[in-house]
């Protein structure tokens, strides 16, 4: 039709443009893998990912080619995120975390023409590099003095980039054209490639900085925790840019310590990160008496947000906000902001408040649905599959056969939620997680999150574990806290003075560490794999009773099916 607006392409050139024009001096600043800080200016980056852009050129690089890149949140990888972007290349960014076997596999699979990594991660590369096909050569991102002697002779970062100009005329990329590229790290199956476009990530830049999304401004220092080596990094690495904020970057620096000290010197005070890295942080501030004197907000995403979390933040002045997302959603899909006068509410309030995932951003559609296919009620009590579709939501995934998106075009999270009258949603579980008792799903959320309010605890997981009468019912895993002690009937009680009859734990275990996987979630699948013969005690008990040796063998048969 005409008379209307023009059509100019969202691409992320259009993000560095106005870091630049707009924000040219303010700071990114990183802990570097090498020891010490770097710390330069908005222009000063773009100058280097001109150099870059120039290096890539040189080695190779065409559009549509997709990079390997294995490194922490560093100014390097975040020169990688744009030079590639900017001149029509894939950045693939890799989990190191997920071990090397599946490294080689998203590797092979993408067809990464050439891969970087930090200097940690050499031994990894070295020993997968005789398994890639498709890599033509391999970049170490350090400077000559502290590149190591290695087989795969890597060419050095910085030598490339220092023999190139410091300007490049970006070329103009169709909106449509892929970015980035990060694989899912899914438990079960194989991974599966996710290709973020340029519309993408600069609609979800735009709108994770609306004030009701992440809310951060450009009075904000950003710290992103979570790892650009997994979706983008929630976009934070995009977004800094678009509104002018401080970017702080913590390399390799995770531990409680580092954080706090990175937190304190360059006065963060928005930070970004999965609950276990926030629970080693207030571990540190609370073993040390420390207190923060610039952190107003956390994001928290990836997993379920607890009120342990919550109350350790609080009594620092940190207010938190939790996001929910996955690899698929590029990867924000709610947030739960607060409503105008929540802060006024007593604290006991607020928690079940701040518990739920959150809305819908802005052009996000979430429906729910029974297991026969029907929609479900915003009611807070209905609960279903939760699916999505949006212009950040995937249509299909990489150079796989398999379907996507249901016949009506929505995408499946996998994830079981209500959502409620106010359009808060509030994830219950994994759909593979779920414990189905007796008919009735129960939330391991809800169980895990009371079992985190118990002082002596760390970790907490709840599974479902076989049940004659119920099919399933749940048992508690918890790891106590360094130095605590405690029983795990203590622990049961107090969990089940916070939960309703059918989610109290049937039994609770404590061991010394559960299980993490690689984006800070917890393994339930290596959870059930070490309790797969577990017997509650009530059942075990029971058999115990039979005084006849056949009956007790006859009855445990019955129940679990083993001789
Ligand atoms: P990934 O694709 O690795 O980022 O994992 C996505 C999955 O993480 C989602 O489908 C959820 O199961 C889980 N997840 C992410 N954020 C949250 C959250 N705030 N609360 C509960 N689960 C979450």
């Amino acid at each position: 039709m005409e008379g209307l607006m023009m059509h100019t392409p969202l691409t992320i050139k259009g993000i560095l443009k106005i870091a630049v024009n707009n924000y040219a001096n303010q700071e990114i600043v990183t802990k570097l893998v090498e020891g010490g800080i770097h710390r330069y200016s908005f222009k000063d980056a773009e100058k280097r990912m001109a150099k870059l852009a120039h290096a890539l050129v040189r080695m190779g690089v065409k559009p549509g080619d997709r990079i390997g890149v294995m490194g922490w949140n560093t100014h390097r990888q975040l020169e990688l995120y744009y030079a590639l972007g900017c001149i029509g290349a894939i950045c693939h960014t890799i989990n190191p975390r997920l071990g090397a076997e599946n490294a080689a596999f998203v590797i092979n699979h993408a067809e990464d023409k050439f891969v970087f990594y930090d200097l940690t991660f050499a031994p990894l590369i070295e020993a997968i590099a005789p398994h890639l096909k498709s890599v033509k050569g391999y970049v170490v991102l350090t400077d000559k003095a502290n590149a190591p002697k290695s087989p795969i002779n890597p060419a050095v970062y910085e030598t490339l980039l220092a023999k190139e100009k410091d300007s490049y005329d970006w070329p103009d990329l169709d909106e449509n054209t892929a970015c980035s590229m990060c694989y899912t790290s899914g438990t079960t199956g194989q991974p599966k490639g996710v290709l973020y476009s340029h519309r993408a990530i600069v609609l979800q830049a735009m709108v994770t900085c609306l004030p009701a999304s992440f809310g951060c401004t450009h009075e904000d220092t950003l710290l992103p925790v979570v790892p650009m080596f997994h979706v983008n990094a929630w976009n934070a690495p995009y977004a800094a840019l678009l509104i002018g904020a401080k970017l702080v970057l913590p390399g390799p620096g995770m531990d409680g310590e580092s954080l706090y000290t990175l937190i304190e010197d360059e006065k963060v005070t928005y930070s970004l990160g999965v609950p276990t890295i926030w629970l080693g942080l207030l571990a540190y501030l609370e073993e040390n008496n420390k207190t923060f004197s610039t952190m107003k907000y956390t994001l928290v995403g990836g997993s379920a947000l607890s009120e342990a979390i919550i109350r350790g933040f609080e009594k620092y002045g940190v207010r938190v906000r939790q996001g929910w997302g996955m690899t698929e959603m590029s990867p924000t899909g709610t947030v739960n902001a607060e409503d105008p006068g929540f802060y006024d509410l007593p604290i006991e309030e607020r928690i079940p408040i701040q518990l739920k995932q959150g809305r819908a951003l802005p052009f996000i559609d979430m429906r729910i649905m029974s297991e026969d296919g029907k929609e479900l009620p915003w009611d807070g009590v209905s609960s279903g599959h939760l699916q999505v579709r949006g212009p950040w939501v995937i249509s299909d995934y990489y150079n796989s056969d398999k379907p996507t998106l249901t016949e009506d075009g929505w995408f499946d999270t996998g994830d079981v939620s209500v959502i409620h009258p106010d359009g808060r949603m509030q994830i219950t579980d994994r759909a593979k997680d779920v414990i189905k008792s007796g008919g009735e799903w129960i939330s391991t959320l809800d169980i895990e999150n009371a079992a985190l309010m118990f002082p002596a605890v760390a970790q907490a997981a709840a599974i479902g574990v076989h049940h004659p009468k119920w099919q399933e019912r749940p048992l508690l895993i918890v790891a106590l806290k360094k130095g605590a002690s405690a029983e795990p009937e203590e622990i049961r009680q107090f969990v089940c003075e916070r939960l309703p009859k059918i989610s109290h734990p049937d039994a609770v275990e404590i061991i010394d560490e559960i299980p993490i996987g690689a984006t800070g979630k917890v393994l339930k699948t290596k959870l059930r794999e070490m309790f797969k013969d577990y017997v509650l005690p009530s059942l075990a008990d029971k058999a115990a009773s039979k005084s006849n040796a056949g009956e007790k063998k006859s009855l445990l048969k019955s129940l679990f099916g083993k001789k």
